[in-house]
């Protein structure tokens, strides 16, 4: 049985991170914003325990780390899931916009992996798995806070992994494409239909594929995987 912690669990990927981690017989605490009456269904229904923060603000995702950590008597395992999109041209976007996709999507990992590694470190293991994006390595037009933040998370995952490997914590970076979440719930069907065409798969993802790949991540067999940026994204963006 593992400690896991995923930041953003109420909806989309971080939902289904939450319930296929409950599914392995794991336990789970899980961060989210503002929706309550979900997070409270998801405690009732997997025993997992939800916990209120906003994970752009640093002294929130320190306390919120502490409560997971405490309910769940340790950590090994965080995912770090939470993120927002903002889409718009950036010659019009305001620099406090800006800031707040940096905050919330990267420097809240930081901010997580940080608080984490200090019990990981003591007990000489850990999975540290950072959700980024096709949009990271690719660079989405209208999107560039976004893509700088994933682009981001691909720098980050990398040098912790240098830094943590020899405490035994790997460190790795799931890129999903285009995923059936609320996150996408903005483009009209043809949009999606087109999004769909541009996937070698022919398929939109489900946030179960991206699930599965973290919990593979998460497992014993995957122990000498670290630094790693994998995508999850039927082929989009190849
Ligand atoms: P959703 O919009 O479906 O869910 C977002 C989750 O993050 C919610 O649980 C939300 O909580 C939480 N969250 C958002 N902001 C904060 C915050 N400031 N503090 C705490 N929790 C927060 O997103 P997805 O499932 O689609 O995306 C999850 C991750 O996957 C993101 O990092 C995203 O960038 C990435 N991704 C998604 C893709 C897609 O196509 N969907 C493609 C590539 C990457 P609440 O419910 O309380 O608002």
């Amino acid at each position: 049985m593992k400690r896991v912690i995923v930041s953003g669990g109420t909806r989309g990927i971080g939902l289904a991170c939450v319930k296929t981690f409950c599914e392995a017989g794991d336990k789970v605490a899980f961060i989210y914003k503002s929706s309550s009456d979900l997070a409270e269904q998801i405690e009732n229904e997997y025993g997992a325990r939800g916990i209120c923060a906003d994970v752009s603000s640093e002294d929130e995702v320190c306390r919120a780390i502490s409560e997971a950590v405490e309910f769940l008597g340790g950590v090994d395992v965080l995912v770090n899931n939470a993120g927002i999109s903002e889409v718009g041209l950036f010659t019009d976007m305001h620099g406090a916009d800006f800031r707040r996709v940096i905050d919330t999507n990267l420097s809240s990992m930081f901010y997580a992996s940080r608080e984490v590694s200090r019990y990981m470190i003591r007990q000489k293991s850990g999975r540290i798995i950072n959700i980024g994006s096709v949009w990271g390595r690719c660079g989405a037009s209208c999107e560039v806070a976004y893509s700088a933040s994933k682009a981001g998370v691909r720098g980050l995952t990398l040098s912790m992994a240098k830094e943590l490997g020899p405490s035994g914590i790997t460190v790795n970076c799931v890129e999903p494409g285009v995923i059936a979440t609320d996150m996408n719930s903005h483009f009209d069907s043809q949009t999606m239909a087109e999004l769909c065409e541009e996937t070698p798969m022919c398929r939109i993802g489900e946030p179960e594929d991206i699930a599965g790949v973290v919990l593979f991540l998460a497992s014993d067999e995957a122990g000498f995987i670290t630094g790693q940026n994998i995508g999850v994204d039927g082929g989009f963006g190849l």
